[in-house]
């Protein structure tokens, strides 16, 4: 059975997306937890982040996690929420600005395959959470690995020096498990090498027809 405290990967440093669009929303309201849980970033907030942290909430709701945020006791910049939540399936919620660090990760936790083995991760990474139980009985959807694997492939485009994708448990094996044995770790990293869960957005797709370009050629020129 795979174990979450093995679940890592780097990227590569070819094959980087140049297209990058992501299906979000601030969750109502979060913004008010941010003095709370957010801090200013000790790097960068561009070239300074190195990884992104995977999550799930333990929990089976979307409101019920972000509670956490209004009680300052944890943050986390997106939320994947569950299947039985109207959200699934269409977008993602967005919870702390990405240029904030967000409370995460312990600040005395590492690794030492994860940006040489630096404490304080909350300030270098980007923390994404799955609404999962992490129960045997709640798998986690198609929708929900997919739209991991997105998020972390607009982050990938987006930020020039990321490099490691790492679980939960692996930065903090003594006290977590999370995403747990059940999330699909493999199919996770395949899609988000390959890219094989980015559809082309239709203005692009569309303007690569007019100019019989591929997307690839266009990318870049004019979309957020
Ligand atoms: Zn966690």
């Amino acid at each position: 059975m795979a174990n979450p405290k093995d679940y890592q990967f780097d990227l590569p440093s070819a094959g980087r997306p140049a297209i990058f669009t992501l299906e979000e929303k601030f969750f109502p309201g979060i913004q008010d937890s941010w003095p709370k849980v957010t801090k200013k970033r000790i790097v960068h907030p561009i070239e300074g982040i190195r990884a992104v942290v995977i999550h799930a909430t333990a929990g089976s709701s979307s409101a019920g996690a972000v509670s956490v945020m209004h009680a300052g006791k944890a943050s986390f910049h997106w939320l994947v929420p569950d299947e039985d939540e109207k959200q699934h399936g269409k977008l993602v919620w967005a919870c702390a600005p990405e240029s904030l660090a967000a409370f995460h990760v312990r600040n005395d936790r590492s690794h030492p395959k994860v940006n040489g083995g630096a404490t304080r991760v909350n300030h270098w990474s980007l923390g994404i959470e799955i609404v999962n139980s992490q129960k045997s009985s709640d798998l986690y959807s198609d929708w929900q690995v997919s739209m991991t694997a997105r998020i972390v492939r607009f982050c990938w485009a987006k930020y020039p020096n990321l490099k490691h994708v790492v679980s939960h448990a692996r930065l903090d094996p003594a006290r977590r498990t999370d995403p747990g044995t059940q999330f699909p770790w493999e199919e996770f990293k395949k899609q988000v090498l390959d890219g094989a869960a980015e559809p082309v957005p239709p203005l692009v797709a569309s303007v690569a027809r007019a100019r019989s370009f591929t997307p690839e050629d266009v990318s870049g020129c004019c979309i957020g």
